[in-house]
Order: structure tokens, then sequence, then C-alpha cells
């Protein structure tokens, strides 16, 4: 059963829309470093690739530094497939989902190595590439090759149900959603359509309170009409995110260094540095279970507080126990001292860099681990 509220008949018109648009665009353009102006030549797939892959499930605001940090280190594809994977790792640090950046790693290797450094310029070839998935295949393809690619995201998703009056709820609704904007895109101009539709989604078609006075489709849109706008998109509810619960152990030498240990290439947080820690699990770790997975045998003190941070599908709660360590005849594969100032050159994540920053303010306060408890 069509979920769309309207008849086709009624359905808004797709050359209206997209003119529309286009013509709201070439004014009203957000100035993003990796963009060509509306209209003019398409700019580098270089910029278009790393912008893309950093943007994906954050903000333009959290993306520029690092943007303009990459591009200052790396100019080329040439330049970041020499780079060492740790360095890119060290620079990723704090966007997130560090997968993305192994496979972008991987991926300036591919282009700059077999492809002669040049991005292919389909979204299917784009697609074989490590890290490039439906989405960023079809943005590249259309920004910075001009090829007509229907391009969904998130904040199009939001537009398109709200024009179109789609009551159906995400994500059943995706498949509806891309065959509606497939019916809105261009076939001329497709880039800067793509771009025009998240900088609606951006700036105007807000996701609670749509700004539907300045929208330059607001005659066009079904959802504004029948004064649903701001419940569009529906949603399934989702299940509520399980905690997992770790103890980490916060090892210092007299020397003023951590001990540090690297994560298993594959998984979560993949090939990151980390403090050294219990497994991850759902149920919360008694004294006496945490301490044989401990990297050492020492005198544990229990720093009071917790470290609490959120994945995108858990939360995670960690206690720190601290000890004091004699680095000689340490055994290296248990991990490597790294001295607290030099900690900015390490590829740590965001809960490592929690778990640090709870562990230097802690420390003084620690009480001793009562196993027996
Ligand atoms: Fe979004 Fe309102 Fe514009 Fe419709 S009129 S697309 S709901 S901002």
């Amino acid at each position: 059963m069509p979920s769309v509220a309207s008849s086709p008949d009624q359905a808004p018109a797709a050359d209206a829309i997209h003119a529309t648009l286009l013509t709201w665009y070439d004014r009203h353009a957000r100035r993003l470093p990796w963009r060509s102006p509306p209209g003019a030549a398409a700019p580098d797939p270089y910029h278009i690739w790393l912008s893309e892959i950093m943007l994906q499930q954050t903000t333009v605001a959290a993306v520029a530094p690092y943007y303009a940090d990459f591009l200052a280190r790396w100019p080329d594809v040439g330049a970041l497939a020499a780079a060492p994977l740790d360095d890119v790792l060290t620079a990723w640090a704090g966007l997130g989902y560090y997968a993305r950046a192994r496979n972008l790693h991987r991926c300036a290797q591919v282009v700059a190595g077999d492809l002669g450094g040049r991005f292919p310029d389909s979204e299917a070839e784009l697609r074989r590439l490590p890290g490039i998935g439906v989405y960023t295949a079809a943005a590249i393809a259309a920004i910075a090759f001009g090829r007509r690619a229907v391009v969904v995201d998130g904040n199009v998703e939001r537009v398109v149900a709200r024009l179109f009056h789609v009551e159906t709820p995400l994500p059943t609704a995706k498949p509806e959603l891309k065959a509606l904007t497939d019916r809105i895109t261009p076939e001329r101009r497709a880039g800067d359509f793509a771009q025009a539709m998240m900088d609606l989604g951006a700036t105007v078609c807000l996701p609670r309170q749509p700004k539907c006075l300045l929208c330059p489709l607001e005659d066009h849109c079904r959802g504004r009409a029948a004064g649903a706008a701001a419940e569009l998109p529906r949603k399934l509810a989702k299940a509520p995110k399980p905690t997992r619960h770790a103890v980490a152990f916060w090892v210092a030498a007299p020397d003023g260094t951590l001990l540090l240990r690297r994560r298993p290439e594959k998984g979560l947080l993949g090939g990151m540095m980390e403090v050294p820690s219990t497994p991850w699990r759902e149920g919360v770790w008694a004294a006496a279970e945490a301490g044989p997975a401990a990297p050492l045998q020492a005198d544990w003190q229990v720093l009071p507080g917790t470290v609490r941070h959120t994945f995108t599908h858990f939360h995670f709660e960690v206690t720190v126990w601290a000890a004091s360590a004699d680095k000689t005849g340490f055994p290296a594969e248990v991990g490597r001292w790294v001295a607290l100032d030099a900690l900015d050159g390490e590829a740590l994540p965001t809960v490592m860099r929690k778990i640090i920053a709870h562990g230097m303010k802690q420390t003084a306060l620690a009480a001793p681990v009562n196993e027996d408890g």
C-alpha cells in the first residue's frame, strides 16, 4: 500500500522542484572548504572524497578542522597513500568510527597505486573502493564528476518525507524515499542539486522545527500543507542501547610514562591505542574477576568515579584501577610506555582520552581494591 499521502496527480512536480531548489542554491549555498561555488567547475575529487568520508555521522563544524589538517599534511591522494597508517589514525583521532580512517588509507593506496592517482568517475567503480558505500559513491559521482546520481543521506530523507508527506516510518521507508529522490533529481547539475538538498536539510528543513516560511519549496510541500512537517519522517521505536562495562588499568612508571597497548586490528577501534582493560561486557566486573585480566600483578588502587562514553550501539561504563610499576624487565608484548606529555601524538580514540583524563585527575584520590568485595 503506498504511503505517500497524495494521489499521483497531486504529487509535487519534479521539474518545478529542482528548478526552484537550484535557483535557491545559487543564492544561498553554504560556503564549505571542500566545495566549488554553484555552477563553477567541479571540485577536486580527492577533496570531495575526503570530506564525504569525514562527514559520515558527524557535522560540518566538527569536520572542518580535521579536513584542513589532512589537506595541509597530505595535499593529494598520493601523499595520503604514502603516509604511515599510524599517522593517519592519530590525525583522525576524535572523529570516531576508526574503521573509516583505516579504509580511507587503504582506499588512497588503491587509487594512488592501481588507478594511477585518479578516482573513478562512476558510482559502480567508486563502490569497489574500500570504505565507499552507496551514499558516498553517489555523492562523489554527482558532486565531483557531474554524473546524475541519486544522493540520499539523513537530511535528504527528511526533506523528501516532508515534501511528499510520506507516512511510512524509517527505516522501512528508505526505498520509497530513494525512489522519490530519484524522481526529483535533474539530469543536469545533479551535484548542485544534491548539495542543495543537503543545505536545505541542514539550514531550513530542520529536524524539530522546519523553517517553512523561509523554504523555497513551501508551495510544493505536501507535509507542510497537511500540517505534519515537524512530525516527519516517522521512525520505528528503537530498542534501548545496552550498557557494557570494563575495568581499565592505569599503570604509571616513576619516570612519568603510562602503559598503553594496541587494540587488535579487527573489530571496534581496531588498531588504535588503548589503556589496557578487561574485556568489555554487559555485566559489571567484580574485583575478584577483574584482577586476573590486569596486565601485571600490582597493588591496585580503585579510582573514584566512572568514565562514561556512548558508542553507536551501546553505552560504555569504565572503572579505572591504578598502580605504579617498574619498567625494568617489563615484557614488551604487554604494551608500550608513553610519556604523559607525548600522548597527543598517539592514535587514542575519544573514549581512551576520557579514561586518561580521569586517571590524571583521580590518581591522588585512589583507594585500595578490595578483591573480597
Ligand atoms: Fe521542509 Fe517546510 Fe520546506 Fe516542507 S516547506 S521542505 S517541511 S522546510
